[in-house]
């Protein structure tokens, strides 16, 4: 794959037949995914063929390899130029992604009952491939009822108040939901899991704040050097997973359809005005609803616990995802339009003064959760005006090593000494589970926030260290 280097985080992947738009990739040199070993840039030029595609097909400095689109990639099609919706840009997590709350607490405060509180949040937080969640569905008018409402559903049957809706992305639950398109086999894999983490990369983490790069919206966010916090990543579990499955499927049948080919068939797509495409996006919809219940209900438990052992609460800064594709309005040349904007493993990063800010951040920008790995760190940015890409940064380290590779390079190793060695308490998952998510199997978070920052996307505003994670 060919690279112009533009500027330091800048690349591009110069236009050739059948791509519409060139690529863009945002890293630093050191970033950029290994061609051997990483077929992500290859994927960025196939999504730069989708029909209706319009500035350039973009990918984080976080990218990496993913079903169709890279991880790490954002698109926008123009709805009313014949653009398309593709599954495989949002990912088989629909609306996997991170909430952060903050405690009022400081991490030497906190230091004698670490222990308790790690024990609190093991016992409190269902998770695994089990079937373990913190609410167990009756029938099907109650999983409806989850995938109109959302969080807003969770905070009305108690669990949370009103102010957490003020700091969610859509006020808890987008608005075009369709239960309807969701498949009896997708409300069944997913009525047993409202309320749990799922496996893996899937975490609730206590961090302390260890470093702050702008006081001003920090202070705004609600975040203090040596505070407490609370970060929550996951996702809609077997229910979004069978809808990415269930639409991937459906649009394959009808790309000849409507006169669509694609260079992989993972990139399976239908027009958003279509009947598939809106049936796709209800159920989309409906999935992104059932993963911010998710991250709600995930909350409420662990504000329990903290309640319990340290007396205090916790204060939600914001809950975004970083699997979404959603209509939203940008210049094209100039020009407002209608766009279906993809982010698959990229996180909305709306500047200063966006109407879709609440009131007390609108002066700051919206806050971006970028987990890092749980022996490093992660961060907090903010998005930044006039940024390229639809407003979008990266969502995390991003993977440089399979699940499979990770084991290997930690072959004698006790990852769970090594991490109990810094200070940092586990609770859950197996040696092999932790194996996969150790720091080296992802990109350097530093690295890839400085990447982001550098090329415009957005700007840092604190750095969050580990103090205890409980793991899928
Ligand atoms: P994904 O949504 O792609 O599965 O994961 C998002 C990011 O979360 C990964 O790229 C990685 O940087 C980060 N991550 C995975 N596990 C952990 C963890 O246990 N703790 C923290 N802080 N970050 C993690
Ligand atoms: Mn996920
Ligand atoms: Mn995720």
């Amino acid at each position: 794959m060919e690279l112009v280097e533009e500027s330091p985080y800048r690349f591009r992947i110069d236009r050739r037949e059948p791509m519409r738009v060139p690529g863009v990739v945002f890293a630093s040199r050191s970033l950029l995914p290994d061609a051997g070993a990483d077929k992500s840039l290859e994927q960025v030029a196939n999504v730069a063929t989708l029909p209706g595609i319009v500035d350039a097909s973009y990918a984080m400095p976080d990218v990496h390899w993913g079903y169709g689109f890279p991880i790490g990639g954002v698109a926008a099609t123009d709805v009313g130029h014949g653009g398309v919706v593709s599954p495989g840009g949002v990912g088989f997590d629909i609306s996997c992604g991170v909430r952060l709350l903050t405690a009022d607490l400081d991490r030497a405060e906190l230091r004698p009952r670490l222990d308790a509180l790690m024990d609190g949040l093991g016992h409190a937080t269902p998770r695994g491939m089990g079937k373990g969640a913190v609410w167990q569905l009756a029938d099907r008018a109650e999983l409806d009822a989850v995938l109109r409402g959302g969080s807003r559903h969770a905070v009305e049957r108690g669990h949370g108040v009103a102010r957490d809706l003020d700091r969610c992305e859509d006020h808890g639950a987008v608005d075009d939901a369709n239960p309807a398109q969701v498949s009896e086999r997708a409300v069944e894999r997913g009525a047993g899991q409202v309320g749990s983490l799922g496996s893996g990369n899937h975490f609730l983490e206590v961090q302390a704040v260890e470093e702050i790069y702008d006081e001003t919206v920090a202070t705004a966010f609600g975040l203090r050097a040596g505070q407490v916090c609370v970060m929550i990543h996951c996702g809609s579990r077997g229910l979004g997973h069978q809808i990415c499955t269930d639409h991937v499927r459906a649009m394959e049948k009808v790309m000849p359809r409507y006169g669509i080919d694609v260079p992989d068939r993972q990139l399976a797509c239908a027009p958003v005005s279509s009947h598939e495409g809106r049936a796709y996006l209800g159920a989309m919809a409906a999935a992104a609803n059932y993963a911010r219940a998710n991250r709600q209900l995930l909350a409420q438990a662990a504000r329990e616990v903290f309640r319990r052992v340290t007396g205090g609460g916790l204060d939600l800064v914001y809950d975004i995802s970083h699997n979404l594709a959603k209509i939203e309005t940008h210049d094209v040349a100039g020009v407002p339009r209608p766009l279906c904007v993809h982010r698959k493993g990229a996180t909305r990063a709306l500047p200063p003064g966006h109407p879709d800010l609440p009131d007390d951040l609108r002066p700051v920008g919206q806050p971006v959760l970028i987990p890092g790995s749980m022996g490093t760190g992660s961060y907090v940015l903010t998005g930044v005006a006039g940024a390229p890409a639809f407003a979008s940064t990266c969502h995390g380290a991003g993977r440089v090593r399979s699940r499979k590779q990770a084991t290997k390079a930690v072959a004698g190793h006790d990852p769970r000494r090594e991490l109990e060695a810094q200070d940092i308490a586990v609770r859950g998952v197996s040696r092999r589970g932790l194996a996969e998510e150790m720091p080296a199997a992802y990109k350097d978070i530093t690295a890839v926030v400085a990447a982001a920052e550098g090329a415009g996307l957005c700007r840092r505003v604190a750095r969050l260290v580990p103090l205890g994670v409980v793991k899928g």
